[in-house]
């Protein structure tokens, strides 16, 4: 069902040259505002069954638009079906403390860089430990429920690994834990206030003070197989900060959004933004350009993939999905 309300039609009511913007994000905000909209032109569209003619307008195709999510998620999720092994998957997460959140915001691509590299170090020693090779799929979100700044990675690790002798080998433990998460968390911190430091982005209190708490690593369920992994990346891998469906209303002044209050039991409430600070929110998750929110690493990295991984699949018989060429005939929605 085609949503009631967008965000562009939040940004449309904004002044968007007037809040603070970066060039960066005011440009990906207005090309929101533009999609599918007669200024980005048309295109037409002839059945090939019954040669209906059919005009519609063209769309942003910018990777924060909510609109313009399902077209690349598909040729992703084939290029990944190609890639798995048949085994249980891990999904861990890893949090930021929000007291980096200032830090997040000025410095976004060093912040997140040094997220994706303190994670994986840490998963990649605790392999090590065992004598493994692992690999990771990450996502970076950026967002809690409330469009506020929320950064986290989401992990899919394969519950096995290489071993010193180049053989691939399972590593299921009965409980839902990979590693446990406590020390996991130790280290990640650990190794994300070195690499940090090393940026000479905050000064020695501040780093320090990071130490205070305990950063969060959760467990989450794991993938039974790679058909669920494929399932969940298929419906969480190109996410934007919030769907269109959460958007309730839409006045001059203000947005009303639905979200899930995960401290009460998972409720579904309301909340309700003045407009400019439903924009504010937005931009937070706009990422530096080219920046690479999707990243792979050891056994499922891109040197892995240019044929150790395949050697690997043809010893454990692994049929390897064809990638299916995409059919050129255009059909209108009455056929
Ligand atoms: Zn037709
Ligand atoms: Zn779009
Ligand atoms: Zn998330």
């Amino acid at each position: 069902m085609q949503p009631q309300w967008e965000v562009a039609d939040v940004l449309r009511k904004v002044d968007l040259s007037n809040q603070n913007f970066t060039v960066h994000q005011e440009k990906t905000l207005r090309a929101l505002t533009l999609c599918r909209t007669a200024a980005l032109g048309g295109h037409v569209d002839a059945c090939d069954a019954c040669g209906n003619i059919s005009i519609s307008y063209n769309s942003c195709r910018n990777r924060h638009c909510p609109k313009c999510q399902g077209h690349k998620r598909e040729e992703w999720i084939q290029a990944r079906e190609q890639d798995l092994l048949p085994c249980s998957y891990y999904h861990l997460v890893f949090t930021l403390p929000d007291s980096l959140n200032g830090l997040a915001i000025a410095h976004p691509k060093i912040v997140y860089k040094i997220l994706f590299d303190s994670v994986w170090s840490t998963l990649n020693q605790f392999g090590k430990t065992e004598g493994l090779q692992l690999g990771m799929i990450a996502i970076l979100h950026t967002w809690g429920q409330n469009l506020s700044l929320h950064p986290h990675l989401h992990c899919i690790i394969p519950g096995g690994g290489i071993d010193a002798n180049g053989k691939w080998k399972r590593k299921i433990k009965a409980d839902k834990y990979l590693f446990a998460v406590k020390a996991l968390s130790k280290v990640f911190r650990a190794k994300f206030v070195a690499l940090l430091r090393k940026e000479k982005l905050a000064d020695a209190h501040v780093l320090q003070s990071l130490f205070d708490k305990n950063w969060v690593v959760y467990a989450k369920r794991p993938f039974g197989g790679p058909k669920q992994v494929i399932e969940y990346l298929g419906r969480y891998t190109h996410k934007v900060a919030i769907s269109n469906h959460r958007i309730k209303n839409v006045t001059n002044q203000e947005v009303t959004i639905a979200y899930k209050d995960y401290k009460d039991g998972s409720k579904t409430k309301q909340l309700t933004l003045k407009n400019e600070e439903f924009t504010r929110r937005f931009s937070l998750h706009i990422l530096p350009k080219r920046f690479v929110r999707i990243r792979h690493y050891g056994i499922l990295s891109s040197s892995w993939k240019r044929g150790k991984l395949q050697q690997l699949q043809h010893d454990l018989n692994i049929i390897r999905p064809e990638i299916e060429t995409k059919t050129q005939l255009k059909k209108c929605y009455c056929c």
